[in-house]
């Protein structure tokens, strides 16, 4: 079967119900392409927009959950809560979620746990900061968020991991392509020798894709898909990713 590129759109703490529309134009525009379309409301518009999706091909995602399954946790959204709102994956340890909320990678890996009892698939994000790398700490970082953020109960489940280099979120500064091919290269590596014939990995790249670099990117060897901010608020940025795939 030919593969088919993963097209995530993150809309971060972007959207009300006027957004909607948006949905539903990529939903109509992406039939006539070959990627798997996932896309990532804030919580508020899951169920508005699983209604309106329905029965297209488009998946829908939660962009974070808390680890455990319910109790007395203000604020919090649970992965169940995000499943039965319509969602079938969720996005975990976003760098803005372990940056701005200071969440350590111990927390990344029960929030996992938490999301595949519910039956959701996991995109777990890894990325370095600028620092690190001019630091020349790439290669542990990720190794160690690797090895923290991963729990054993990924064995034999549906996950994707998507490496995104804290430097290029938002920033219009894109990775290289020999950037994201040494990464991809240690974390298929690892995902081997952990999960080894368990695992198909599904590896995403994500930091300042849009139209004019999404087909390089999506070309490179081992690039499954691509995990999008920005560039996914609007049917007119967003489709001509869809259609790079
Ligand atoms: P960006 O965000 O496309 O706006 O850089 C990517 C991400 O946060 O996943």
């Amino acid at each position: 079967m030919p593969h088919r590129h993963l097209i995530a759109g993150n809309w971060k703490m972007n959207g009300v119900k006027a957004s909607l529309a948006v949905a539903e134009v990529i939903a109509t525009q992406s039939r006539s392409h070959s990627a798997r379309v996932a896309l990532f409301p804030p919580a508020t518009l899951l169920p508005l927009m699983a209604d309106i999706l329905k029965g297209t091909d488009i998946i829908l995602g939660g962009q974070d959950c808390h680890h455990a399954d319910s109790g007395a946790y203000t604020g919090d959204i649970s992965a169940a809560m995000l499943k039965d709102a319509g969602a079938s994956m969720v996005i975990l340890g976003h760098s803005e979620r372990r940056h701005g909320h200071l969440e350590p990678c111990a927390l990344v890996a029960r929030k996992v746990q938490a999301a595949l009892r519910a039956g959701l698939e996991p995109i777990i994000c890894i990325g370095e900061t600028l620092d690190q790398r001019q630091g020349g700490l790439t290669i542990p970082v990720l190794s160690r968020q690797l090895a923290d953020s991963l729990p054993e109960e990924l064995k034999g489940r549906e996950f994707q991991v998507s490496y995104e280099p804290v430097w290029a979120i938002g920033t219009g500064l894109i990775a290289s392509d020999a950037q994201i091919l040494e990464a991809f290269a240690l974390i298929r590596r690892y995902l081997d020798q952990r999960f080894g014939a368990h695992v198909a990995p599904h590896l995403l790249y994500g930091g300042s894709v849009k139209a004019t670099n999404a087909g390089q990117v999506l070309a490179l060897e081992g690039v499954s898909g691509a995990l999008v901010g920005g560039a996914s608020l609007t049917a007119e940025d967003f489709m001509p990713i869809i259609a790079a795939a």
